[in-house]
């Protein structure tokens, strides 16, 4: 049985890249670290699924603003998150600090 049908085994060039291909190999999940300025618990670094503008702060549930600061892959159940004295959990690969 000949197979003479060539069909291209990924999506269109460009959908992909480096980041995709590490998180495949090493079973990561894709996560987006984010910076979340709460009025009353300051500073709380987040890890999501998914990217977000907005989020509520886990301690008191009041809605914050959310700052991008990179997206990296974990295999950690998300979301997770750290106040900021206690963030080492969340120095990942990925993670840039200003
Ligand atoms: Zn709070």
């Amino acid at each position: 049985m000949a197979n003479t049908e060539f069909t291209p085994s990924r999506t269109p060039a460009g959908t992909r890249n480096p980041l995709d291909e590490i998180l495949v190999i090493h079973h990561l999940k894709r996560c987006y670290f984010v910076r979340l300025r709460c009025a009353k618990h300051g500073e709380i670094r987040m890890a999501l699924a998914e990217a977000a503008t907005q989020r509520r702060c886990p301690l008191c549930r009041s809605l914050c603003d959310a700052e991008l600061l990179g997206f990296g892959g974990t295999t950690r159940p998300l979301p997770f998150w750290s106040v900021r004295q206690g963030v080492q959990a969340l120095e990942a690969p990925g993670v840039r600090n200003d």
